[in-house]
Order: structure tokens, then C-alpha cells, then sequence
């Protein structure tokens, strides 16, 4: 099973712990004192960033971590009772709804890198059709122009090159030289080129346009929806398309239509009962941070989309500042050190607990679900 497996970053190994609040960082960081990092180190930083945020606000991620912490659930339930339990438990395979859950999320997940060089991409739009119908990530056709190789089927565009994509074109605004595999890093850009390349220059629009997609049970085929509005409304920035797909786009859940922000309204309704189950105590800090995106949600509008538009990207310590004093953030582990949120107000700056029991949670329980973490 490797829904929660690492997202490995190029060469580094960066990565982000979904379900756990949980950050890898492959470089030194200085928080909150982010201006002194290096370009670099804070680029890779917002990218580990953008994930959480990805996460915590998006139809997909809020729907994703949350049946992490049934499953955590689950799993503590059972452990309690047996006196004897073999390691890795596959639990799921139990749960009709948790099972059907992760054969969806393996389905629209796509490819996460492929072996071969690709100069140009070509969409079908058969392939979407098909991707529609049959829920899985979209297959698209690859160029390797340099070897003279046509691939038919050169990888699938799925929920991981969508998030990726996103990450990546947001690291890109902060940072020019960024080099990632093409897969899954750059499949929104070549597929862009290829199906609407007037946009190619505006990574902010692309950045948009994936998180948009998140929004869609299958962020595969939401990026092409979201890329046909884009067209149909040229003077839309990321910021209005967002609005527009929030407040007008329905979306149907157990038989009953609602607008897509009502949805993830209950998501995140869901999402904090079921963590607090997991942590076994109420939220503190992470409350204040869902009651923030519940706020922004209730606007249809995006703290992250607000800061990437209207803060300049060399500014660093705005960046970070607006993001995490809305958002918060999660563990960060770092080259240098691991920072954890604490509490300045009532506990002399100490960690908060729920903080403390995620981390834990994080070292811990990946061994037991079977994991790769
Ligand atoms: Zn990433």
C-alpha cells in the first residue's frame, strides 16, 4: 500500500507526512527568522509547505488525512483488545468503506515518475473521457523527440503530478533555478504547452489551476475542467477562478448537491472530530488553525492564493508570516534542527500536547499500518 508514502523531492529527500503534521526539510531553516535562509533552503521550504497547506484546504487532502485518522482510529481500537498482534496489520481490507476509499485513491493517483525523457506531450481528449468515466488518473501521450520515441501511453496524470505540479510551479515563483523530474514536477507545464500554452509564463495561474483541481475527487481530470474555464474567462486571475469554482460548481455528496465550499465545510467538520479521536484530548493550536480555514472557506477565498498573488516573492519573511499565522504549520525537521509549534501565551513556550502525540503518532504508527514511510 503506498498511499501514504514519502513524496521524495528530486534528488533531496524532502518530504511531507501528510497525516501527521509532519515536514521533512533537506536544508537548514531559520524560522522564524526566514529571510536568512537561502533561496534555496526556503524555496524547498514553502514547497514542504505548500503541501500542508494543500492538505488541510483542498476537497482531496482534507479527505485523504482524514481517512488517515480513521484509520488510526481503527487501528488503536484494535490493538486495545488483542493481546497478541502481528505486524504490519492490514486492517483496511476490512473496512468497506476505508478499502473502497483506497482503491479510488490508487486509481486517480497517476504516476509518480517515469523512465524515459519527454520533449513534448500530446492530449487526448478520448483520454479524459475514459479517465472521467472509468475514475482513474488521465493517460498521456510523450514525445522523446531526442531518442525518436513516440509512447502511447507515456504516463498517467493523476493526483500526485497535480499536487506536485502545484508545489513545484509555487517553488518555481520564489526560485528560478529549481531542476525536479519532469514527472511529476513539470506534467502540468507540458501538458500546458500542449492544451493551453497562452498561460505558460504565469505560474501563478498554474499554481491555481492545480490547486483548483484538489478540489475534484479526481484532481486529474479536475486540472483539464479547471484549465476549460481558465479558458473561457482569460481575464480571471488564480484568485477569481478559485471564487468562482467554490461558489458555483456542485458537487454531490451521499445523493445531495451542495456548492463545492459547503462540502469542505463538512470535510472539515469530520476532519477535527476525528483528529481530536486520534490525539485523544480537544485541539488547541490546530483548532484555531481549522477554525481559520473554515473562515476562508466560508469566503471562498485562499489565504494561500491571496499571499501568492499580493505578497512579492522576494519577500520572504512576509511569505512565511502571512501563511503560517493563518495556516500555522506542522513538525518541522530540518538539517539544522525540528521545530515544534509552541505555546507562547499560556506555557512558557512550550510545545502544545497535541503537537507532542502527532509526532509520536508520526514515528510510530507507520510501522504498525504496514506503511513505507
Ligand atoms: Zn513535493
Amino acid at each position: 500500500m503506498d498511499i501514504f508514502e514519502n513524496i521524495i523531492d528530486g534528488g533531496k529527500c524532502s518530504k511531507y507526512k501528510t497525516n501527521h503534521f509532519h515536514m521533512f526539510v533537506d536544508d537548514d531553516v531559520c524560522i522564524p527568522d526566514v529571510q536568512n535562509m537561502s533561496d534555496s533552503a526556503f524555496g524547498t521550504l514553502m514547497h514542504e509547505y505548500v503541501h500542508y497547506v494543500q492538505h488541510l484546504t483542498t476537497l482531496f487532502g482534507i479527505r485523504m488525512c482524514d481517512m488517515f485518522h480513521r484509520m488510526s482510529i481503527m487501528y488503536r481500537e484494535y490493538m486495545s483488545k488483542e493481546h497478541i498482534i502481528h505486524l504490519p496489520l492490514h486492517l483496511w481490507e476490512k473496512d468497506e468503506h476505508l478499502s473502497q476509499f483506497l482503491t479510488h485513491f490508487k486509481n486517480v493517483s497517476g504516476s509518480k515518475h517515469c523512465n524515459f525523457n519527454i520533449d513534448a506531450v500530446d492530449v487526448n481528449e478520448t483520454n479524459i473521457d475514459i479517465a472521467r468515466k472509468n475514475k482513474t488518473a488521465v493517460t498521456i501521450g510523450c514525445y522523446d523527440f531526442e531518442n525518436n520515441r513516440i509512447y502511447e501511453n507515456g504516463f498517467d496524470f493523476g493526483y500526485v503530478c497535480v499536487m506536485e505540479s502545484m508545489a513545484h510551479e509555487i517553488q518555481k515563483t520564489l526560485v528560478s533555478d529549481v531542476f525536479h523530474p519532469e514527472v511529476p514536477y513539470c506534467t502540468a507545464e507540458l501538458i500546458l504547452k500542449e492544451y493551453y500554452p497562452e498561460i505558460l509564463d504565469d505560474r501563478k495561474l498554474i499554481a491555481s489551476i492545480c490547486y483548483c483541481a484538489l478540489h475534484w475527487d479526481n484532481p486529474g481530470v479536475g486540472f483539464f475542467d479547471v484549465v476549460n474555464l481558465a479558458k473561457s474567462n482569460p481575464s480571471w486571475n488564480g484568485i477569481e477562478l478559485y471564487k468562482h469554482i467554490a461558489q458555483n460548481f456542485a458537487v454531490s455528496c451521499n445523493g445531495k448537491k451542495m456548492p463545492r465550499y459547503r462540502l469542505i465545510l463538512l470535510f472539515l467538520d469530520d476532519f477535527k472530530k476525528n483528529l481530536e479521536q486520534v490525539i485523544g484530548t480537544d485541539l488547541d493550536y490546530y483548532k484555531s488553525v481549522i477554525n481559520n480555514c473554515i473562515k476562508e472557506t466560508c469566503g471562498s477565498t485562499s489565504k494561500l492564493l491571496d499571499v501568492l498573488y499580493n505578497v512579492p516573492s522576494d519577500d520572504k519573511k512576509t511569505l512565511f508570516s502571512s501563511l503560517a499565522d493563518f495556516y500555522g504549520y506542522p513538525v518541522i525537521d530540518a538539517k539544522n534542527y525540528t521545530i515544534l509549534p509552541r505555546n507562547m501565551v499560556e506555557a512558557e513556550g512550550k510545545p502544545y500536547l497535541e503537537t507532542a502525540v502527532l509526532y509520536w503518532l508520526g514515528i510510530n504508527i507507520g510501522k504498525t499500518f504496514g506503511i513505507r514511510w
